[in-house]
C-alpha cells in the first residue's frame, strides 16, 4: 500500500479541481439529441484529457435507427466518440468508458447545479456521469504519475448515446472489449457506495401494425383496423407479466389512427422489455414470437417488428466475480467497506460483458436521484472512488494483481 501512497495522497489534493470539474461540466446541457451540447461538451472533455498524453481520436457513432409516427424508418446522427488510447502494447490492457450524454433535453426546466450543503451537489448529469468523468480522469492521472506504468495500456471511451442505449457507440465498444482485459465503467453508485453486481437484460421493440382504411359509414366493413390488431396483441403482451419468470414486458407508448369516421390502417407501439437473466429472456424472445405470429393472424392486417434486445443479461461470473474481489479489497486498503447488489438496470457494462470482458461498472462517485431534477452528487467521494480506481489499476501496473491476460 505504502508505494502508491504518492499517487493516492495527490488525489487528496485535487479535490476542489474534481468538484469545479464536475460543475463546469453539468451546466452544459448535453441531452443525448442536443449536438451543440455535445460538441461543446467533447471540446472540454478533450482539452481535460489531454493532460493523460494518450493518443485521442473521434469516432463516428452509427446513425439511429428508429420508426417514425408514420410507420416508416427514419436515420438520425448521433455525436461522436472520444477515444483515448496509451500503451496499447502492454502486456495487461484496461478499458475505462463513460458516458457524456445526459437524460435531460436542452429545454429541461433542470440546467443547473446547487449546493444542497457542504457535501451534496444537485445538478443535471452530476452523479450521472459527470461526476463519473472526473472520477475516471483523476484515478488515470493518479496512476500516470506513478513510475510502474509499463506493464499497464489502457483505453477510454466516452460515449454521447449511452441514455438511449448506446445504438450507435455499442460496435465501438465491442471492439474495444476485445483489446482489453478488463473494463471499468463509472456510472454512480448508490449514496451508499453499494455497487452494481450482476444485471438483468433490456430490449426495445416497436410494433408496426398496417390495416385497410376505409369510410366508416359506408364501406366499415371493407376496412381493416390497424388498431384493433394492436389493441388485442397489447393485452395479450401485458399476459407475459407474471406469466414468464424474470421477465417484464412494458408497452409504454401506443399512436395512430386519425380521424374517427375512419377505420385505422396504421397503429404503432413501443416496448420496453427485461429480463432477469438469458434463460427469461430467451423465454420473453419466445412468447414474442408467438405473439407476433397471432397478431398476423388478423385478417388483412401485417405486423412488423423493429428493435433488439440492446442490452443482454450481465451474469456474476467467475471472472467477474474475481474482479469484485479485487475491487473490495481495494476499498478495504482505502477504509472503505464495498458491496454489490443485483440490479435491473442496464448500463454498457452490460454489452462489454457480453463482449467478453470482465467488467466493474459502478466505479463513480456516490449519488441518487438520477434521471430526475433531485439527481445529486456526495462531493466527498469524487476523491474516494477516483482513489479505488487508482489503486486497482496502481496494482495491476505493478503485478500486485496478477490479471490473467486473453
Ligand atoms: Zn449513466
Amino acid at each position: 500500500m505504502t508505494s502508491y501512497s504518492p499517487s493516492l495522497d495527490w488525489l487528496d489534493t485535487q479535490h476542489q479541481r474534481m468538484c469545479a470539474l464536475v460543475e463546469q461540466w453539468a451546466a452544459i446541457n448535453s441531452g443525448t439529441h442536443n449536438p451543440a451540447g455535445l460538441e461543446k461538451m467533447t471540446r472540454l472533455l478533450l482539452d481535460a484529457f489531454s493532460s493523460l498524453g494518450g493518443d485521442t481520436e473521434l469516432l463516428d457513432a452509427a446513425s439511429l435507427e428508429s420508426v417514425g409516427s408514420d410507420g416508416q424508418i427514419h436515420q438520425q446522427p448521433l455525436a461522436k466518440v472520444i477515444h483515448i488510447i496509451k500503451r496499447p502494447d502492454a502486456p495487461r490492457r484496461v478499458f475505462l468508458g463513460i458516458h457524456m450524454d445526459t437524460v435531460y433535453p436542452a429545454d429541461h426546466p433542470f440546467q443547473s447545479t446547487q449546493h444542497v450543503d457542504a457535501n451534496t451537489l444537485r445538478g443535471p448529469g452530476v452523479a450521472d456521469a459527470k461526476g463519473g468523468l472526473a472520477v475516471m480522469l483523476l484515478a488515470l492521472e493518479a496512476l500516470e504519475r506513478s513510475s510502474a506504468t509499463d506493464t499497464l495500456g489502457w483505453e477510454v471511451l466516452i460515449n454521447a448515446d449511452e441514455e438511449i442505449g448506446s445504438p450507435g457507440s455499442a460496435h465501438l465498444l465491442a471492439d474495444a472489449a476485445k483489446r482489453c482485459h478488463l473494463g471499468l465503467v463509472f456510472e454512480p453508485t448508490l449514496a451508499d457506495g453499494t455497487l452494481a453486481g450482476a444485471r438483468g437484460g433490456a430490449g426495445r421493440f416497436t410494433l408496426v401494425f398496417k390495416g385497410k382504411p376505409a369510410h366508416v359509414g359506408r364501406q366499415f366493413h371493407d376496412g381493416r383496423s390497424a388498431i384493433d390488431a394492436m389493441a388485442s396483441t397489447i393485452t395479450a403482451l401485458s399476459l407475459l407479466n407474471g406469466s414468464v419468470p424474470g421477465a417484464i414486458v412494458n408497452v409504454g407508448h401506443v399512436e395512430g389512427g386519425g380521424p374517427i369516421n375512419v377505420v385505422p390502417d396504421l397503429a404503432i407501439c413501443r416496448i420496453n422489455v427485461r429480463a432477469t437473466n438469458q434463460d427469461a429472456q430467451n423465454a420473453v424472445q419466445q412468447h414474442l414470437q408467438q405473439v407476433l405470429t397471432d397478431a398476423r393472424r388478423h385478417d388483412g392486417i401485417t405486423v412488423q417488428m423493429h428493435g433488439q434486445w440492446t442490452s443482454p443479461p450481465k451474469p456474476m461470473d467467475h471472472a467477474t466475480q474475481t474482479l469484485f474481489q479485487h475491487v473490495a479489497v481495494c476499498g478495504r486498503d482505502l477504509g472503505l467497506s464495498i458491496k454489490c447488489n443485483d440490479t435491473a438496470g442496464v448500463c454498457d457494462g452490460n454489452k462489454l460483458a457480453a463482449a467478453g470482458l470482465p467488467t466493474v461498472d459502478t466505479l463513480g462517485p456516490r449519488g441518487g436521484g438520477i434521471h430526475s431534477t433531485q439527481e445529486f452528487v456526495l462531493l466527498d467521494s469524487l476523491t474516494e472512488r477516483a482513489k479505488l480506481s487508482a489503486l486497482l489499476m496502481l496494482k495491476l501496473a505493478t503485478g500486485q494483481i496478477d490479471w490473467p491476460n486473453k
